[in-house]
């Protein structure tokens, strides 16, 4: 971008929070730092799917939230496209940057790419081919409208060249999950949220194995009985080691009377963590069962065993360099395939992806003050 002198960042939910961050901070710490505006749309509102984020990751307070929450995906989106025009009109960026695959990331791509800003897409070419997701369409359209790609590794950078995206806007630059992975390291080996799950006693180095569910994609979250299904599966895993389960907002009413209703004694839901406590539980935890796409990110880098229970994913690095597997949730005897992917993840030889290294803002930087 020839002029940066001025930068706008659009997020909203908790994902695009864990990748904003390191990135505002590397453009801070330049030499000649430019001037940053952050809008939250307001996507995610709760203290623990929002607040924590900016306090654990120093992130800035945003500049502006626009305050758009509740509602399904089209009426967020339009309302966010509504409230954005104005502070983008009088902030007069040089580029907007916009994040991952939500709908926050495809409000700030539209708004940019119709006021005629150059947009930068952090995450980009990620395609799981599953178009009944919102996020894939999401990533298409976004990728479609941008001018810098910053893709997390080299299928992604495949999947934009076979859409037809010039090469020369597409760069490699790894993952920035992984950046803000590395960076929080300490302060994850710090937390105390085993012994406040009394997964470890104070002053023993002894952990008693457990798993970690999360769940918040709409094809296993939105139907009750198939969620029941799937609940009643995991919590039946041999040998029954406690399941650590942080509920996604999107479904807490209904995942607690289910879990209620099925014989899962060993199912201890919590409300969402931070950012350190959860990934203090991932890196310790015997396996992950999933549908976050972020989570399959960072337990390959942890090394930690991932069941991702959806048929497609758009990180499929992950599974064959990583340490994911992925299950189709409807399959019949889900609870011994999940055991069974268990026990062959245990043995499996993982790598981490290249470019998962920690510099993937400073490498942002650099191509966008160039
Ligand atoms: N995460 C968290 N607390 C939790 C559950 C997840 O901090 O209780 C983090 C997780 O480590 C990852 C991000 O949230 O960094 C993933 O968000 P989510 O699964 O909501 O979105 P996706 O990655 O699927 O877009």
């Amino acid at each position: 971008m020839a002029n940066n002198n001025k930068i706008l960042h659009i997020v909203g939910a908790r994902p695009n929070f864990i990748k904003a961050a390191p990135l505002i901070k590397a453009l801070k710490n330049q030499p000649n730092p430019c001037e940053q505006l952050l809008i939250h749309t307001g996507q995610h509102f709760d203290s623990n799917m929002s607040g924590i984020f900016f306090n654990e990751l120093n992130l800035p307070m945003p500049d502006i939230n626009l305050e758009v929450s509740g509602g399904n995906g089209l009426q967020q989106l339009s309302e966010m496209l509504i409230r954005i025009e104005k502070p983008i009109t009088e902030f007069k960026p040089d580029s907007i940057i916009v994040y991952g695959d939500t709908n926050s990331t495809l409000a700030g791509a539209l708004a940019g790419s119709k006021l005629s800003i150059p947009v930068a897409h952090v995450e980009a070419g990620l395609r799981s081919r599953d178009y009944t997701m919102p996020e894939e369409i999401n990533r298409i359209i976004t990728d479609n409208i941008s001018s810098y790609l910053f893709t997390p590794s080299e299928d992604a950078n495949s999947n934009l060249t076979d859409e037809n995206i010039k090469k020369d806007h597409i760069y490699f630059v790894g993952n920035i999950m992984i950046d803000t992975l590395i960076s929080s390291m300490k302060k994850i080996d710090q937390s105390l949220i085993l012994q406040n799950l009394n997964l470890q006693s104070q002053g023993s180095e002894k952990i008693i194995p457990y798993n970690i569910l999360t769940l918040h994609r709409p094809s296993n979250v939105d139907d009750d009985e198939s969620l029941a299904t799937l609940l009643g599966a995991v919590s039946n895993l041999p040998p029954l080691n406690p399941i650590i389960f942080p509920v996604h907002p999107r479904a807490e009413g209904r995942i607690r009377s289910i879990t209620k209703n099925i014989n899962s004694n060993n199912m201890i839901c919590i409300q969402p963590l931070g950012y350190i406590d959860f990934l203090c539980l991932l890196k310790n935890a015997n396996a992950v069962i999933t549908d976050s796409g972020g989570i399959q990110e960072e337990t390959t880098y942890l090394k930690t065993t991932c069941i991702t229970l959806r048929s497609t994913t758009e990180r499929p690095i992950t599974v064959s360099k990583g340490t994911n597997t992925l299950i189709n949730p409807n399959e019949p005897g889900l609870t011994e395939l999940i055991r069974d992917a268990i026990d062959a993840a245990h043995s499996k030889d993982s790598v981490i992806p290249d470019l998962w290294d920690g510099k993937t803002s400073q490498r942002i930087v650099d191509i966008l003050l160039k």
